[in-house]
Order: C-alpha cells, then sequence, then structure tokens
C-alpha cells in the first residue's frame, strides 16, 4: 500500500540500522516525546533491535496524561452539575480525578457522552438546546485548530449552550522545561510528527541553537523512526567531532511537515486562543504553554459559564506518571506496574490511554 510499505521495508531497516550501529560511539538518551511515537516503537519492536548505548525515553506527548489533576477535577464537578452534557473523548473516561472518574459520575447518573469529534460534540449542543454542553478541551497544537474551528462555526451559528474548558498545551514550552530539569538528561530529541504538520520545525531551533541538542521530526512508521534516530545520532557524532553546535531542527517526515507548518490551521487557531502559563501532570506550571480562549469568544469558555469549585487536587497515591512523563523513571520503577495498576484497573492516566507508556509497557512488554 502506497505511503506504508515503502515506510516498513526490513532490508532498507536493516540498512539505516547498520549505519546507526558504524555511527553511535556513545551512550545517547533519545527522548521520543509523541505518545503514538511510544506505540509506534514498540509495536514495531525498535527498541530490542537498536544498539544497547542508545536508550529511548517516552515523554509528555500523551495529551490524556498530561491532562491535570486539577482539570479533570475541573471536569468532574462540571459533569455533576443540573442540565449539564458533557461528551468527551473515549480516552479520557476512566481517567481517576481526586475523588472519582467520568465513568464513576456516568454510573452515577451524569449526562457523560464518548464523542470521536468536537464537531459531534457542538452537534449534541444543537440538538439540545435547553442544556449546557461543556466539551472538555485536550489535545496539542494538532486538535486545538479543529476546536478553534468549532468555536467559529459555534459563534457563527449562535449557539449559546456550546462551551470548552480549556486544557490544551503548546508542546516546544514543555521540551524546554525537560532541557532545564536536572534529573532527565537528553541527549536528542524525536519531535512530535502530527504536531509538527501544524507548526513546522522553527518553533523547534531554539532547542538546537540554545541548548546544542538535536532534533529530528519522525513521521510514524518504522522506517521514519529508524531514520530520525540516525539523523539524531550523526548530529550527536557531528557534535562531538567538529565541536559544533547542530544547526537546525531536522525534519525526517517531509511527506506532511514543512518548516512553516499548516499556516491556515496555526491562523484558525491564533483567531480564538491566545497563549497563557498552565499546569502540567508532571511538569507543573509551564510559562506560556498553553491557550485560553481570546476575549471575544469568552462565552464559550466552561470557567465563566460555571463557578467552579475544587478542592486541592490530589495524584493516585504511590503512582509515578508525573515522574514518567519527564522521563525520569519507567513504569517498572512504579510499584503499582501490572499489579494494582493494569489498563483493566488503571490507577494513574499514563495506564489509561492508548498512549499513555504504563499502557505501552505493559501491552508490548518492557
Ligand atoms: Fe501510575 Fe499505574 Fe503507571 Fe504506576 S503503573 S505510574 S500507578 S499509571
Amino acid at each position: 500500500m502506497k505511503y506504508f510499505d515503502e515506510y516498513r521495508d526490513a532490508a532498507i531497516a536493516e540498512n539505516i540500522l547498520a549505519n546507526i550501529r558504524a555511527t553511535s560511539t556513545r551512550e545517547i538518551r533519545l527522548m521520543e516525546v509523541c505518545g503514538t511515537h511510544t506505540v509506534a516503537i514498540f509495536r514495531n519492536g525498535i527498541r530490542g533491535i537498536l544498539p544497547e548505548n542508545i536508550s529511548l525515553l517516552s515523554g509528555p506527548g500523551c495529551p490524556v496524561c498530561v491532562t491535570s489533576n486539577e482539570d479533570i477535577d475541573k471536569t468532574l464537578y462540571i459533569a455533576k452539575q443540573k442540565d449539564v452534557i458533557l461528551p468527551t473523548f473515549g480516552d479520557m473516561i476512566k481517567v481517576p480525578g481526586s475523588n472519582s472518574s467520568l465513568e464513576e459520575e456516568r454510573a452515577r447518573g451524569a449526562d457523560i457522552r464518548v464523542v470521536y469529534s468536537a464537531l459531534d460534540a457542538l452537534d449534541i449542543a444543537r440538538r439540545n438546546p435547553q442544556k449546557m454542553v461543556v466539551l472538555l478541551g485536550i489535545g496539542f497544537e494538532t486538535t486545538s485548530p479543529t476546536i478553534a474551528s468549532v468555536i467559529l462555526s459555534a459563534e457563527k451559528e449562535g449557539i449559546a449552550n456550546f462551551f470548552i474548558l480549556v486544557s490544551h498545551k503548546l508542546i516546544p514550552p514543555a521540551m524546554k522545561v525537560l532541557l532545564d530539569a536536572e534529573d532527565v538528561g537528553i541527549d536528542a530529541f524525536l519531535c512530535p510528527g502530527h504536531v509538527s504538520t501544524i507548526i513546522g520545525s522553527i518553533p523547534y531551533e531554539f532547542i538546537p541553537r540554545d541548548y546544542g541538542v538535536p532534533c529530528a521530526i519522525a513521521g510514524f512508521e518504522p522506517l521514519d523512526i529508524l531514520q530520525s534516530i540516525l539523523m539524531a545520532v550523526q548530529q550527536i557524532e557531528r557534535k562531538e567531532r567538529e565541536g559544533l553546535k547542530p544547526d537546525c531542527a531536522e525534519i525526517e517526515y517531509r511527506r506532511a511537515v514543512r518548516p512553516e507548518g499548516n499556516t491556515t490551521a496555526l491562523k484558525t487557531l491564533y483567531e480564538v486562543f491566545e497563549i497563557c502559563d498552565v499546569r502540567w501532570r508532571g511538569l507543573g506550571m509551564v510559562p506560556q504553554s498553553g491557550l485560553r480562549l481570546k476575549e471575544r469568544y469568552r462565552q464559550f469558555d466552561a470557567e465563566v459559564a460555571f463557578d467552579i469549585k475544587v478542592n486541592s487536587s490530589r495524584e493516585p497515591k504511590g503512582c509515578l506518571c508525573g515522574e514518567i512523563l519527564r522521563g525520569a523513571k519507567i513504569p517498572m520503577d512504579c510499584q503499582l506496574f501490572g499489579k494494582r495498576c493494569t489498563p483493566e484497573e488503571p490507577v494513574g492516566p499514563c495506564m489509561v490511554s492508548s498512549e499513555g507508556t504504563c499502557a505501552a509497557y505493559f501491552k508490548y512488554g518492557s
């Protein structure tokens, strides 16, 4: 199948691997930022075929996992209010908040419905004008333009009962936090393919320029990932050999990513949203790493429409999701992994989400 088979060719994979082995001469800690990459790396057995001196760390690129407990508690508060319908994406339903989950609140009678897109949520609002319909807006630069476009549609149609609890996040500021963290130690990044189709490569340029850390924007097929690892390794070796900083964020995923990104999607995104500080699970409050609705669109903001009251939020006891999202720990460091915490009975979000690191380790083995 075009665009799949040619990126899964075993002979080419062996060739790239031989090149990686021949090029890499030192210990390398390489972080794949994106949850889809984490799963693709496991599914294709890439960890097992790399030379032992190359370790892959999983980063904070799962939108469900990085949503703070406070935002989940706010969602639960809204779900319990009278005359509210809360559409949600499927992965969120089991994520535990401080005292319950959306699944538990649904069992207690809250009107919580799984949807596949923000458009479905808007449609629920259209068909239920007597109810307040509130969508938890999660995700990175990939999904936020869609939410922005849905808000523009709601405004155009004059839909007054549709709200977003905005928890959208931006990836490059989170990468900066990881680079500044003393307990992580990253030699190179595999930058997220989906996010980069929207933002391009330019927002990552500060990483090679200011930190001397190579970046390669990777696609999701096995050859994409191997080739991106080779690009990162070559940049590291060049840096060591010639003492030169890597000069740019390289794009391996050229069939989808341009340096300037998708300017139409970015225009829609920043028509509706502006940048603000937000709290991430695992990273804490990260300056300029989130989105909020601009003044003109505040009537769609659930935080304005509801007087939300949540007590101080608590992380699940014993759960190391925060450290795992920073690449400071791996799932097997958690005493609950595979015992009290499984995909059927998850304790933390990294086991709930299909893109969560704990779920990937559980499904594919360490
Ligand atoms: Fe949290 Fe479960 Fe992962 Fe442990 S195994 S870090 S409890 S999600």
